[in-house]
């Protein structure tokens, strides 16, 4: 019989999850069927126990529901604990297990566009504190062969103070308002932006100045729409590496897939669907 996957959000109508997910599962021959579950508020204790009743193999966690989802689970892996927020759920024999595989599809991707390039020796900036960059820098943190120093700035700087607080590994943190960042930027081998500054349709703005950008740098933004945004232009005009969101998006959907069938998709293929979709947003 076909297994029940899906996504809870709202709104989750522009989720690309499920074209994603589908052509994985027809790929390898699997029987899958990933449909995008819309869940108003006051619905949502009521929608998951229909998840569970109807047997839901799986689901994906979107806004604005990946912490509240927390307090429905069985189980909860210690990593995804510690980030306070859950984006994949695999049942185990009727058992919901939350885990979060934003920050590891963030890692992932973000190690395979830096190839040989050593993370233990590099600096990073996180531009942001919320639930992305909570994500990123605590899987960053913990990570077996961990950055030397993970920097954050953010709008509010009580947001950045309150996650390095938060931070359960021993790695040198400092916060900073986005005016000593900019100005302090030729220390930073790695700068992340996970805010949604420069995101469609506000593509003119950017959330950092790049004046004192080091040589060599890499710049990542975590916003998929536009590909390529204000940042990373800028960056890339001044001969830096760059690396936008989709692998995060893709990545975190590959692990979650993983985690539900035991079998690993075809990441090119799922970059690709992502990728026309995108390309096909853009025409509407
Ligand atoms: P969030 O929890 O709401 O955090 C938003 C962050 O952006 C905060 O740090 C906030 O600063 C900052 N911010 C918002 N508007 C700003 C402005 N006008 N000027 C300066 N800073 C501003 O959101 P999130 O869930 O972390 O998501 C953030 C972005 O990441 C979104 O664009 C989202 O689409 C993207 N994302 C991408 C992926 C992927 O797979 N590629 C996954 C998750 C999220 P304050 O603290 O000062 O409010």
């Amino acid at each position: 019989m076909q297994k029940l996957y899906g996504v809870i959000g709202y709104p989750v109508g522009h989720s690309m999850s499920p074209i994603m997910h589908n052509d994985a599962f027809e790929r390898l021959n699997l029987e899958g069927y990933y449909h995008a579950f819309e869940i108003v508020p006051d619905k949502f204790q009521t929608a998951i126990e229909g998840l569970k009743a109807l047997d839901i193999a799986g689901f994906n966690v979107t806004i604005p529901y990946k912490v509240k989802i927390m307090e429905h689970l069985d189980e909860i892996d210690p990593l995804a604990k510690e980030i306070g927020a859950v984006n994949t759920v695999v049942n185990e024999k009727g058992r919901f297990i939350g885990y979060n595989t934003d920050g590891e599809g963030y890692v992932t991707s973000l190690l395979s566009t830096l190839n040989k390039r050593d993370l233990t020796e590099c600096t990073v900036l996180i531009i942001g504190a919320g639930g992305a960059a909570r994500a990123i820098y605590f899987t960053l943190a913990t990570y077996k062969q961990p950055p030397k120093q993970i920097d954050l700035c953010n709008r509010t700087p009580a947001k950045a103070e309150e996650l390095i607080a938060d931070n359960p590994a021993e790695i040198g943190s400092a916060s900073l308002s986005i005016e000593e960042a900019e100005a302090s930027l030729a220390k930073y081998d790695i700068i992340i932006n996970t805010t949604s500054v420069g995101m469609h349709p506000s593509t003119d703005a950017s959330p950092l100045r790049l004046d004192y950008l080091k040589k060599g740098a890499l710049v990542s933004d975590i916003i998929y729409n536009p590909l390529e945004t204000k940042l990373l232009k800028e960056a890339k005009s001044r001969g830096a590496m760059i690396h936008n969101g989709i692998g995060m998006f893709v990545m975190q959907g590959a692990l979650a897939f993983e985690k539900w069938t035991n079998q690993r998709p075809y990441i090119e293929a799922m970059e690709e669907i992502i990728l026309k979709k995108l390309e096909h947003k853009k025409e509407e």
